[in-house]
C-alpha cells in the first residue's frame, strides 16, 4: 500500500506537467487520459491546484502508511525474537541431563547471546528483502502499464546485473557459517578461563592461554575483514552498474521509443524508486546471507535439542511409603565400556545410604540414575515397586534435594535464594525464618542492613564457603522433600562448617531418606548402610562395623584415611 500510494503520489506529476505546460489530455500517453476521468469523477477542475491537493493527499496517506509499516515491521521483529529466543530457552531447559553433559558451554551461552541476535538481524534483513521486492513490483507493475516496452528492457537490465553479484553472494555465506563456529570456539574458551581463573592466574598460565584466545579472535577477525571486503564490493558495484543500465535505458526510451516530458519524467521516477528499492534488496540480501550461519547453526542447534528433550508423561509422584530399588542396573555412556555393571540395592525409606569407592568407581553416575537424570542402560529404578521411568520425572525430583560441594547460590536475595522465588507472604516467611534458625544463619541474617533482603552478588560473594553450604542446607529443608542426596566435599570445608553440615545431616537421619557420596569415611560412621562401589560393581554393603569385618578392601580405605 505504501509503494503503491507513493507511485500515485508520483503519477499525478503527468497531469501537473500536462496541466502545467498546456500539453493537453491527447497526448501519447494512455495514463492522462485515466487522469482526465478521475478529475471528472471527482468533480474536479483540471488545475494545477486541484492536482497539487491530490498529491498531498497521496503524500499524507503514504505517511500514515509509512506510519504503520515502522510499527508493523516492530511488532514483527519483537514478536519473533521473543518466540526464538523462548524457544531456544525451553528446548535448552527440557534437554536431557545426559547429552546436555556432552553439550559445549560455548556454544550454549553463544547461542542464547549472539546468535540470537544475529538471526535477529537477519530477520529484520529478511524483512526488508521482502517489502523491498514488493516496491520493485508495485513500481515496475505501475510502469509497465505507463510503458511495457521500456519496462521490459529494463528488467532484462536489472536480471542480467543479478549475475554479476552471484558469486559474492556465495562467498559471503561460507565466510559467516565459519564466523559462527569461530564464535562458539571463543565462548567456550573465554568461559573455561572464567571458571579457571584462579589456577590459571596462580600458575602464570595464564598468558598461553591469552595466546589461545587471542589465536581464535585473529581467525573470526581474519574471516570478518574478508566478508567486509565482500560486503564492500557488492555495495560500491551495484551504483555505476544500476547507473548504466539506466542510461542505457534512458537512451532508448528517448532515442527509439520516444515520448512526451512528461511521461518520461514519471517512468524515470518510477525506475528511480523501482532502482532504490532493487538496491535495497540487494543489500538487504547481502546482510542477510551475512547471517545465514547463524539461522544454519540455531537449526540444527535446536533440532539437535528437541531428540534429546526429556518428557514428562507419566503419573505424578505424590511421595513414597516403602523403598526406592535400584534392580540389576547397568549403564555406559556412548558406546564406552559398562561403568555400572549390574548393580542391585535397595534403598529403604527414612534410612540413610552410603556410597563409598574409589574416585571413578560410579557413585555419581548412580546416584544420578537414582535422580532420573540418567536412565539405565539395562536395569530399572522401582519407587515402591512402580517404574520410575512411569512417572512424570519432575514430579519425582520436586520431591529431592540435592547439596554438593558446589553450592548453589543465585544472584539475588538471600529470602530467594533459600525460597526459590516463593511470595513472601507471612507464612512463607516465617518458614523461611525456621530454617534460617535451623542452619545457624540467624547472625547473618541480624547483621544485614536489608536482613532477608540481603543481595547474595554473584556466587555468593558476600557469604562465607561455610555460609553458602548452610544457605544450600536451608534451601533443601525449606523445599518438602522426601530424599536428600549428598554429594560431600572433596575439598577440605572448614572443620566447624565440615561438623555442622554433619550435625544437620544427623539430625535428619530418620526424618527422610538419605543417599551419601562419601568421601571421608569418618562422617558415615552413623549411616545405615554402606555400599562399596568397585569399577562400577557392587562389592559389598552393610553397616560400617559390618562393613569393616567383612570388606578388606574398606577395612584399608579406613585405615588408609586415619593416618
Ligand atoms: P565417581 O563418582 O565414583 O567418582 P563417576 O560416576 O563420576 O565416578 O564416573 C564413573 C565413570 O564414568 C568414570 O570412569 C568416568 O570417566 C565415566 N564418566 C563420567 N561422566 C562421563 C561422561 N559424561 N561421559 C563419559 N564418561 C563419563
Amino acid at each position: 500500500m505504501y509503494s503503491f500510494v507513493d507511485a500515485m503520489s508520483l503519477t499525478m506529476f503527468i497531469p501537473l506537467f500536462q496541466i502545467a505546460s498546456g500539453e493537453g489530455s491527447a497526448s501519447s500517453t494512455g495514463t492522462s487520459d485515466v487522469f482526465m476521468q478521475v478529475f471528472n469523477y471527482l468533480n474536479l477542475k483540471p488545475t494545477v491546484n486541484s492536482v497539487l491537493l491530490i498529491m498531498l493527499f497521496f503524500f499524507l496517506l503514504k505517511a500514515a502508511f509509512r506510519y504503520f509499516d515502522v510499527y508493523y515491521r516492530v511488532l514483527a521483529t519483537s514478536y519473533f525474537n521473543k518466540k526464538i529466543r523462548s524457544n531456544l530457552l525451553s528446548n535448552i531447559s527440557n534437554l536431557k541431563y545426559s547429552k546436555f553433559v556432552t553439550l559445549n558451554f560455548g556454544t550454549i551461552q553463544n547461542s542464547v547471546t549472539a546468535e540470537i541476535l544475529s538471526i535477529n538481524n537477519a530477520f529484520s534483513q529478511y524483512v526488508s528483502v521482502v517489502q523491498n521486492i514488493i516496491f520493485v513490483l508495485v513500481y515496475i507493475g505501475l510502469s509497465f502499464l505507463t510503458n511495457p516496452k521500456f519496462t521490459i528492457i529494463v528488467i532484462i537490465g536489472g536480471w542480467l546485473s543479478r549475475f554479476l553479484f552471484k558469486s559474492l553472494y556465495r562467498s559471503s555465506q561460507s565466510l559467516s557459517y565459519s564466523i559462527t563456529n569461530e564464535n562458539n570456539k571463543l565462548s567456550s574458551l573465554v568461559l573455561q578461563q572464567v571458571t579457571n581463573f584462579k589456577y590459571l592466574k596462580s600458575t602464570a598460565l595464564m598468558k598461553n592461554y591469552l595466546n589461545k584466545i587471542n589465536a581464535t579472535v585473529d581467525d573470526i577477525e581474519k574471516d570478518v575483514i574478508v566478508l567486509g571486503k565482500t560486503s564492500a564490493k557488492v555495495m560500491s558495484f551495484r551504483e555505476p552498474i544500476i547507473v548504466v543500465f539506466l542510461l542505457i535505458a534512458i537512451y532508448i526510451q528517448v532515442n527509439i521509443i520516444g515520448g512526451t516530458f512528461s511521461s518520461i519524467i514519471v517512468i524515470l521516477l518510477f525506475f528511480y524508486r523501482a532502482f532504490g528499492s532493487l538496491m535495497s534488496v540487494q543489500q538487504s540480501w547481502t546482510a542477510f546471507l551475512k547471517y545465514v550461519g547463524s539461522i544454519v547453526h540455531y537449526e540444527k542447534f535446536t533440532a539437535e535439542l528437541k531428540s534429546e528433550k526429556e518428557t514428562q508423561d507419566g503419573m505424578a509422584f505424590e511421595g513414597f511409603e516403602t523403598n526406592i530399588q535400584l534392580k540389576n542396573i547397568s549403564f555406559q555412556y556412548n558406546d564406552k565400556s559398562k561403568v555400572i555393571d549390574g548393580v542391585s540395592l535397595d534403598i529403604p525409606k527414612n534410612k540413610t545410604l552410603a556410597f563409598v569407592g574409589k574416585s571413578g568407581s560410579g557413585k555419581t553416575t548412580l546416584v544420578n540414575i537414582l535422580c532420573g537424570l540418567l536412565s539405565p542402560t539395562s536395569g530399572e529404578v522401582l519407587v515402591d515397586s512402580k517404574k520410575l521411568k512411569d512417572y512424570s520425572i519432575d514430579t519425582f525430583r520436586s520431591k529431592i534435594g540435592f547439596i554438593s560441594q558446589e553450592t548453589v547460590v543465585f544472584n539475588d536475595t538471600l529470602f530467594n535464594n533459600v525460597t526459590f522465588w516463593s511470595p513472601k507472604n507471612e507464612a512463607n516467611l516465617k518458614r523461611f525464618n525456621d530454617v534460617i534458625q535451623q542452619v545457624d544463619l540467624t547472625d547473618f541474617v541480624e547483621k544485614a542492613e536489608l536482613k532477608e533482603d540481603i543481595a547474595l552478588g554473584d556466587n555468593g560473594v558476600v557469604m562465607s564457603g561455610g555460609q553458602r553450604q548452610r544457605l544450600s542446607i536451608a534451601r533443601e529443608l525449606y523445599k518438602n522433600i522426601e530424599l536428600l542426596i549428598l554429594d560431600e566435599a572433596t575439598s577440605a570445608l572448614d572443620s566447624q562448617t565440615e561438623k555442622f553440615i554433619q550435625e544437620s545431616v544427623d539430625s535428619l537421619k530418620g526424618k527422610i531418606t538419605i543417599v551419601v557420596i562419601a568421601h571421608r569415611l569418618s562422617t558415615i560412621k552413623n549411616a545405615d548402610s554402606i555400599v562399596l562401589i568397585n569399577a562400577g560393581k557392587l562389592e559389598s554393603q552393610g553397616n560400617y562395623n559390618e562393613l569393616l569385618q567383612i570388606s578388606p578392601t574398606f577395612a584399608k580405605m579406613v585405615s588408609l584415611q586415619e593416618l
